[in-house]
């Protein structure tokens, strides 16, 4: 059975716990450097990135996932920590992507909403629901990065080798589809 750990040091995690079981993964909460041990994969959630990156720097857990073996999604937060490079701000991070984004992106009228995105390697005619909680977004991407779906034009879901980073929410919706691309292509790909 698949084992994913989902990162429970801030934010949220029982709705990933939903969808990953009703995938048929066997989930768990990562709250030290020792709860990754023997992990098939880990979802970051969404929730505030400076703070739980700060976190992740004190429990040891920044150290483990900066080795690259672990695959991870990171969602919303999940996604800014997994950047190089965050725009205009030092916070600590995991720097596993080569991804520049912009926190807070959509701007104040756009603080929260739910729209469609079109992600033609999952669906080339049904779009992933998504939700999007002052979401960032990714503002420029290197070559090893592939775009995987766009809002107005702006880089909202790609991936990167065992790495992948939505802007939105896909654990509050009913679509358990981006969990399971996550699972059969990323983490078993082993890519
Ligand atoms: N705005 C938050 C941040 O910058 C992310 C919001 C979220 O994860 N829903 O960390």
């Amino acid at each position: 059975m698949t084992r994913i750990g989902i990162a429970a040091v801030q934010g949220a995690v029982r709705e990933h716990e939903r969808v990953l079981s009703a995938l048929g993964a066997k989930t768990s909460l990562v709250r030290r450097s020792e709860d990754l041990a023997g992990l098939d994969g880990l979802i970051l959630p969404g929730g505030e990135s400076t703070t739980i990156g700060m976190l992740f720097e004190e429990y040891g857990i920044s150290d483990v996932l900066r080795r690259g073996e672990i695959p991870v999604f990171g969602t919303c937060a999940g996604m800014i920590l997994l950047a190089k490079e965050i725009e205009g701000s030092e916070q600590p991070r995991l720097g596993l992507m080569d991804i520049a984004v912009r926190r807070n992106a959509f701007g104040r009228q756009r603080e929260s909403f739910e729209e469609e995105i079109a992600v033609p390697a999952i669906s080339t005619d049904e779009p992933i629901r998504g939700v999007f909680i002052r979401a960032p977004y990714v503002t420029s991407t290197g070559a090893g990065v592939e775009v995987l779906g766009t809002l107005d034009g702006k880089i909202v879901l790609c991936r990167q080798g065992r790495m992948l980073a939505g802007s939105f929410h896909p654990e509050l919706t009913d679509d358990l589809r981006l969990h399971r691309y996550f699972l059969e292509e990323v983490v078993g790909q082993g890519a």
